[in-house]
């Protein structure tokens, strides 16, 4: 018979071999919930607290409580927090978190939108400072990021990329100013197409800039512009012939097909709605 010893070391073996693929809070907690054995393990664990990554359907119950909670378990090892749109969390819980993990390189808070720039620049401040390195700040989504910011900012993350946000040098706002793929931009010194996506149009896959002479295509999901080359080989809605950029792919409304052998088919939503190909609204186009 196995004793509670011996399983306990397996579980921890377990542990170790999954420990890399296990990126997100969620993954754990429902891990959690497995055996009492297996609590204990990831409770023991510290290595496995050096990275704190929650995301949406977690986000909105994060609260700075439960933050500081989660962080602590770290015991100050903390690496890589990432924060994706956790709206209850306020500059005095990311503050406390900072404060006792002064390890942290990645800060990663894109949506957070309780936070302000002040106090996340009194963060980078205080994961800078004492040789600590912070290297890697992504706040796009937060409010009220104003070009000074920026400025102060750059004083302790100067390297190039470090930050994901920076000024647009067409309307001087703080945004997410992509890389254009396109040979000749990436090659010319100038960089014309540098600008936020409200400046400067680009294909949502590839990232290129379309100008006045590049064919531009229209994707499903409502906005979003594709150039050719994309457009040509994304799948595309049967009614309209629009395809939906790979973040959206979700948002298609496949077509349940008896012939194994057919091609998956879709329809974007608003053919979908419009056409009321819907089977539980079916009835209603029927006068
Ligand atoms: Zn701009
Ligand atoms: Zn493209
Ligand atoms: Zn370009
Ligand atoms: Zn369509
Ligand atoms: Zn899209």
């Amino acid at each position: 018979m196995k004793n509670e010893e011996e399983e306990e070391r397996s579980v921890h073996e377990v542990l170790l071999l999954v420990l890399p693929y296990l990126h997100s809070l969620f993954e754990l907690l429902s891990m959690n919930r497995v055996s009492r054995l297996l609590k204990n393990a990831i409770r023991d664990e510290t290595a496995l607290w050096t990275n704190v990554v929650i995301e949406p359907l977690l986000s909105s119950r994060l609260t700075d409580e439960i933050l500081s909670e989660i962080a602590s378990k770290s015991a100050g090892k903390l690496k890589t927090l990432i924060l994706r749109q956790c709206l209850r969390v306020t500059d005095k819980g990311l503050r406390r978190v900072v404060d006792s993990n002064p390890l942290i390189t990645k800060m990663i808070v894109p949506g957070c939108l309780e936070l302000t720039p002040e106090g996340i620049i009194g963060c980078v401040e205080s994961l800078t400072k004492n040789n600590h390195k912070l290297e890697t700040l992504h706040i796009n989504g937060v409010y009220g990021f104003t070009k000074h910011h920026i400025a102060a900012l750059l004083n302790y993350l100067p390297d190039v990329g470090a930050i994901d946000v920076e000024v647009c040098p067409k309307c001087d706002e703080v945004r997410m100013v992509p890389a254009c793929s396109r040979r000749s931009c990436k090659e010319s010194k100038e960089r014309k197409c540098r600008g936020c996506r409200f400046c400067v149009s680009r294909c949502v896959e590839c990232l290129v800039c379309l100008g006045s002479d590049t064919e531009v295509q229209e994707a499903a999901c409502g906005g979003d512009v594709l150039c050719l080359e994309c457009w040509l080989v994304l799948p595309k809605c049967r009614f309209c012939n629009k395809p939906y950029c790979t973040s959206h792919s979700g948002l298609r409304q496949e077509i349940e097909d008896t012939d194994d052998a057919a091609r998956p088919m879709f329809e974007c939503q608003a053919c979908y709605y419009r056409a009321g190909t819907n089977p539980y609204d079916a009835f209603d186009y029927q006068i």
